[in-house]
């Protein structure tokens, strides 16, 4: 089996396990998650979301979490911004990184915004330059690029045509992000390996929801493709609205745990991350779709 010896994740509770949750968290208590998952040894991490307050009240505190948290040294935070308005908050409070995001999915881009995903792209032109004239730097994201619930199975050439439309924005940072949890082990091999072939420039993260319980098998089979980066939440938060009984992103402790058990390194402290998913699950007041927070580490086991 051709694995990686190290690889990064991505913490994305706060933005992707939080905004799906209906109480709205206190922004004392978003600081302490995150100066913990730093402590844990997370170095990117998203933060949340510029997005209007209200459309999406649960991150109506992204700001304030930058402003107290941009001296951390060596760990990126990242915000998803959808528009110029969220690149000039992002300058306001000393975010760095910004993401942008487009469905693949041909008819949901037509029925939200009347433009191709290929049109949405390129009119990320703007923003684009905006957010590098100011210094930060820009990622985007496909998601559904595995299956949508509009059309089914996304074509690896529509893919390809929103990455090359990303790559002619500027934007060579790109994550493909099965919100819709319809990707499969193979299908996610054989797309990994097309993309990292045709666009070495290309920085890949993946980011998989465990809807139908394929999160950590589609992460194994993207690293058997060369991919390093993935997106995880703490306890597995998370959910897509525009998709019926979506679980939550594949949790950070039962990647994290997988790994060590795999010796590929995270330098991500499993113990630590455990303690904190038991945390965020109070925090929340029910369960999620964690593993390991049922059944503990293997090695615990072992008496
Ligand atoms: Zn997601």
């Amino acid at each position: 089996m051709k694995l990686p010896s190290k690889i990064t994740l991505c913490e994305v509770g706060l933005r992707d396990g939080l905004q799906n949750e209906t109480k709205i968290f206190q922004t004392s208590d978003k600081l302490a998650i995150a100066n913990e998952l730093i402590y844990a040894g997370f170095k990117v991490i998203e933060l949340g979301s510029f997005m209007s307050p209200k459309a999406v009240p649960q991150m109506a505190d992204t700001d304030e979490l930058f402003l107290q948290l941009q001296d951390v040294e060596n760990v990126e935070f990242r915000a998803l911004i959808a528009n110029k308005k969220g690149v000039e908050r992002a300058i306001h409070c000393g975010c760095r990184k910004v993401k942008l995001n487009v469905s693949a999915s041909l008819g949901h881009n037509l029925a939200n915004i009347n433009m191709t995903p290929e049109e949405s792209v390129a009119g990320f032109k703007e923003i684009y330059n905006l957010a590098v004239d100011h210094g930060l730097e820009v990622s985007g994201s496909i998601s559904m690029p595995f299956g949508s619930p509009w059309e089914g199975k996304i074509s690896l050439e529509s893919v390809r045509s929103i990455v090359e439309a990303y790559l002619k924005v500027g934007i060579d940072e790109i994550s493909l992000s099965d919100a819709s949890g319809m990707a499969v082990p193979n299908q996610v091999y054989s797309i990994c390996s097309s993309m990292k072939k045709s666009y070495p420039q290309v920085k890949w993260w993946l980011h998989f929801h465990n809807t139908r319980g394929m999160a950590i098998a589609n992460i194994v089979a993207a690293m058997q493709a060369g991919i390093t980066h993935f997106d995880s939440s703490l306890a597995g938060l998370g959910g897509c609205p525009f998709v019926p009984g979506a679980a939550g992103n594949v949790a950070s402790e039962d990647t994290v745990h997988m790994m060590d058990e795999m010796g590929i390194d995270t330098g991500i402290d499993v113990l630590k991350l455990i303690e904190l998913a038991g945390k965020m699950q109070q925090l929340v007041g029910h369960d999620t779709d964690s593993y390991i927070l049922k059944a503990g580490r293997s090695k615990d086991l072992i008496k």
